[in-house]
Order: C-alpha cells, then sequence, then structure tokens
C-alpha cells in the first residue's frame, strides 16, 4: 500500500475554544486568522501577507493545537507533516514529498500547512558537513525555501512550523519573506493551567466539588499536555475503582502518576 503523504484535514472542528491559556499568542495566530479569510483588506495598500510564522516554545504546549485551530477558525483546510518523518528516508523523497505538499495547499487556497518539529529539517546546515547522510535533510530544508520563495503574493497559503530548538534553525529559516515571525508558546501558570484543566474536564463526569484552583496548584511545571493527560488517567483510576465519578483523590493519583512519568523520563535523558 501506498504510504501516506501527509496529513490533510479539509475540515478542521479545532478552535480558539479548545485553546486554554495562551492568551498572546492566541491574539497573534488571529491575525493569520484574519490574513486568510479577508486578504483583500490587506493587500489593499500594497502590503505583503506574511508567508510563514514559527511557533516557538516546550513539548506539549499547545502549539500543533494553535496551528490547528488557526485553519478551523479561519475555516480553511489543513495539511501537515512532522520533521521527523524525514530522519530515515530515501534520498529525493523529502523534497518531492515538500513539494507535493505545497502543490496540494495551492490547489485548496486559503489553506494552512503546519510542520511539526521543523528543527528536524531545519537545523544549521554545514555543522556535520562531513557526513554525507545530511544531503537529504539538506534537500529537504532547500525544497522548502524554495516553495516558500515561489509563492506568488496571492497564493494564499499560510505555513506554521514548530520547534522547541528555535535555537539551532538554520537562520536561513527566519529570512523575510519566510518563517519571519516568531509566537511564543510558552508552559502555563497557574491561572492558565486552571483554564486548560477546565477545558479537559469537559467530557468527564466529575465530583462536584472538585477544586481546580487547588488542581493548578498541585500541577506546577506540567504542560497542557500533560494535564490532558491527568484528566484522563484521573477518569481511568475512578472507573478503574468502580466509582460514578472523578473525584479529588483520582486527580491526585493520576498527578503523582504523571510526576512518576515525568521523572523516569528525565532520568533516561540525563
Ligand atoms: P510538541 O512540541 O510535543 O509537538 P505541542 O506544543 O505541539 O507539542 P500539542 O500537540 O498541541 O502540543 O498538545 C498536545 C495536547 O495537549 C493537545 O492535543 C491538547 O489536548 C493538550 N493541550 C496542550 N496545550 C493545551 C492548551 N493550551 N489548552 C488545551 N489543551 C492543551
Amino acid at each position: 500500500s501506498k504510504a501516506k503523504l501527509f496529513d490533510q484535514n479539509t475540515e478542521v472542528k479545532t478552535t480558539f475554544k479548545d485553546v486554554a491559556g495562551l492568551e498572546g499568542a492566541k491574539e497573534e495566530v488571529q491575525e493569520i486568522v484574519d490574513f486568510l479569510k479577508f486578504p483583500e483588506k490587506y493587500t489593499s495598500l500594497g502590503g505583503k501577507i506574511p508567508k510563514g510564522a514559527l511557533l516557538v516554545g516546550p513539548p506539549g504546549t499547545g502549539k500543533t493545537l494553535l496551528a490547528r485551530a488557526v485553519a478551523g477558525e479561519a475555516k480553511v483546510p489543513f495539511f501537515s507533516l512532522s520533521g521527523s518523518d524525514f530522519v530515515e528516508m530515501f534520498v529525493g523523497v523529502g523534497a518531492s514529498r515538500v513539494r507535493d505538499l505545497f502543490k496540494q495547499a495551492k490547489e485548496k487556497s486559503p489553506s494552512i500547512i503546519f510542520i511539526d518539529e521543523i528543527d528536524a529539517i531545519g537545523r544549521a546546515r554545514g555543522k556535520n558537513a562531513m557526513s554525507g547522510s545530511n544531503d537529504e535533510r539538506e534537500n529537504t530544508l532547500n525544497q522548502l525555501l524554495t516553495e516558500m520563495d515561489g509563492f506568488g503574493t496571492n497564493t494564499n497559503v499560510i505555513v506554521l512550523a514548530a520547534t522547541n530548538r528555535a535555537d539551532i534553525l538554520d537562520t536561513a529559516l527566519m529570512r523575510a519573506g519566510r518563517f519571519d515571525r516568531q509566537i511564543y508558546v510558552d508552559l502555563p501558570d497557574v491561572r492558565e493551567r486552571q483554564e486548560i484543566f477546565e477545558v479537559h474536564l469537559r467530557p468527564l463526569k466529575k465530583d462536584k466539588d472538585l477544586d481546580l484552583d487547588f488542581l493548578s496548584k498541585q500541577t506546577p511545571g506540567f504542560s497542557g499536555a500533560d494535564i490532558a493527560n491527568v484528566c484522563n488517567e484521573a477518569a481511568l483510576i475512578a472507573a478503574r475503582n468502580g466509582k460514578k465519578s472523578v473525584d479529588k483523590q483520582d486527580f491526585l493519583d493520576a498527578v503523582d502518576r504523571i510526576i512518576g512519568g515525568l521523572e523516569k523520563k528525565n532520568k533516561i535523558i540525563t
């Protein structure tokens, strides 16, 4: 069977309602939603709509979620691929995937292209000049730059890319007319964690005296993805114990379990 070239979702349901916290980032991407919806309004005075923006921040903070929400809010199709897919790829495949991706996105424009983990293809060039294994990555990166440069002013495709390592990216990516905007997506503070809990508690049957303020204070350093995990884990723990609703103790047990998992992960890294 033919491998899937990339994920294409023509009807994105995600909206800003699904993204808790991240007020600054949401404000910045709201402008991108506007560019997609009303391009003439912005080009009427001769201005050029930006082609790309980089979403920068730690893992699990909602970069992918936010990119999908841009497509959902603008009601445009969402094309995505992950930089890590290119790591072990045969010569020529990466560049042709990028070409296909842009071709499809242009056919369906206005549209969004999302490239997750762009650092996997966009690391600064020349650092490993001696190893031939980097050729494929470089070809892929070059194709990406070529495609972005080739966009006409009224193509109306906006490319969003995510990374947690903006510092190692090839500066060619950040040049004017490419990913010349950076949007920061940080770990949530205590108030934002509470908002994220609210989003992920919506689908759960929860105990009526669940204290969100308390839960948010029990989870310093947690990302949105960690909190989503806690909520799901708590529901499973409660169900396993035959409860009719998810209560405070289930959440505390879930938090402990997630912290245990995070500690294990860190041990492997260090
Ligand atoms: P990575 O860098 O690891 O790819 P990411 O920043 O792209 O991570 P997402 O994949 O968007 O993170 O987040 C994973 C999941 O965590 C989301 O699908 C969502 O369920 C939850 N999540 C993360 N951030 C938020 C947020 N701000 N509001 C609500 N849910 C969130």
